[in-house]
C-alpha cells in the first residue's frame, strides 16, 4: 500500500522528437516545443535547440525583431551571442550563461553570434506571461556561468538556472510569474535523478545528449527529444549506457486563452493586431 511518505512518480506520457526548422535570418535548429506534435505546454510556448559547429548554420543570426507579451530565455551551452535592443540594453551571453528577458509591453532586439567559427550550442525557451503582466516594462535577468550554482549528486550534476531543488540549491533567475524551474542535468551512465516536481506544474525533459530510460512501454527518451511528464509529484529518471544530459523544465500553467501572431503572444486576436499596429507605428 502507498504510504504518506511515498509520492507518485510522474511517468513520461509523450515523447516528441526535435523537428528540424529554420528561424531568424536562417539559423538551423531543432524545434522541440511549438511544433505540430507539441504546440505548447502551458506556460511554455516554444523551445528551440541549436547545435552546430558549421558557421553557415548560425552566422545569419536573429537580426532586429520585436516581441510582446511573454519572456524569451536564452541559455548558451557553447559559444557567444551578442544581444542589443532598441532601449539601449546591450550584452553578451557566453558559454554557460543565461539571459531571461521579460519582453512585456515590447522591445525590438537582435541576437547575433559573436563568432564566425566553432561550436554554437544552446536553447531558446519562450515562457508565456499572465494577461495582467503582458504589458509590463521590459526586464532583463542576465547571469554568467559562474553565477549559476551547480549541485553535485551521486552520478549527477545539476545546474540550477531558475527555481529551487529539494536539496536547497536556488537558481539566480526570478521567474515568479509561473514559478518556473529550469535545471540543466548531466547524468553518468546508469545514474538516477530523482526530484520532486509540483503536482500542479506542467513539466518536461528535453534530452540533448545520450538517453534516459523510462518506465513502461515507451522505452527511452533519446537526444534530441522531449519527454512530457504525466501526473504525479516527482520525476525519477535513469541514464542509459551513454549517460544523459537534459533540461528539466516545469511551470504553473496559466490556463488563459493564447493568441499567437509571429513574435507577439497575447490573449486575444485584437491584442495581437494592436501589437502589429504599435510596432508599425514605432511605439515599441
Ligand atoms: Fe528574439
Amino acid at each position: 500500500m502507498t504510504t504518506a511518505t511515498l509520492s507518485q512518480t510522474r511517468p513520461v506520457a509523450t515523447i516528441v522528437k526535435g523537428m528540424p526548422a529554420s528561424d531568424g535570418a536562417g539559423v538551423r535548429l531543432l524545434r522541440l516545443v511549438g511544433q505540430p506534435k507539441l504546440q505548447m505546454l502551458d506556460p511554455f510556448l516554444m523551445l528551440d535547440h541549436f547545435d552546430s559547429d558549421k558557421a553557415d548554420d548560425y552566422l545569419a543570426g536573429f537580426p532586429d525583431h520585436p516581441h510582446r507579451g511573454f519572456e524569451t530565455v536564452t541559455y548558451m551551452l557553447d559559444g557567444k551571442l551578442g544581444h542589443e535592443d532598441n532601449k539601449g540594453h546591450k550584452g553578451v551571453i557566453g558559454t554557460g550563461g543565461v539571459q531571461w528577458m521579460t519582453a512585456g509591453r515590447g522591445i525590438v532586439h537582435s541576437e547575433m553570434p559573436l563568432q564566425d567559427n566553432g561550436l554554437m550550442r544552446g536553447f531558446q525557451l519562450w515562457v508565456n506571461l499572465p494577461a495582467k503582466l503582458k504589458m509590463i516594462e521590459p526586464r532583463y535577468q542576465e547571469f554568467e556561468a559562474t553565477q549559476i550554482p551547480v549541485e553535485m549528486r551521486d552520478g549527477a550534476t545539476v545546474k540550477v538556472v531558475a527555481g529551487n531543488t529539494a536539496r536547497g540549491t536556488s537558481g539566480p533567475v526570478q521567474a515568479e510569474q509561473v514559478d518556473a524551474r529550469y535545471f540543466d542535468i548531466a547524468l553518468q551512465p546508469g545514474a538516477t535523478f530523482d526530484e520532486p516536481v509540483p503536482a500542479d506544474h506542467n513539466a518536461f525533459l528535453a534530452v540533448f545528449e545520450g538517453g534516459l530510460n523510462v518506465e513502461g512501454r515507451l522505452g527511452t527518451v533519446d537526444a534530441v527529444s522531449v519527454g512530457v511528464l504525466g501526473p504525479g509529484e516527482r520525476v525519477s529518471v535513469t541514464a542509459g549506457a551513454k549517460g544523459a544530459r537534459f533540461l528539466l523544465l516545469s511551470g504553473r500553467p496559466l490556463g488563459e486563452p493564447v493568441a499567437w501572431g509571429g513574435p507577439f503572444v497575447m490573449n486575444t486576436r485584437e491584442e495581437v493586431m494592436q501589437a502589429f499596429q504599435d510596432f508599425n507605428d514605432g511605439k515599441f
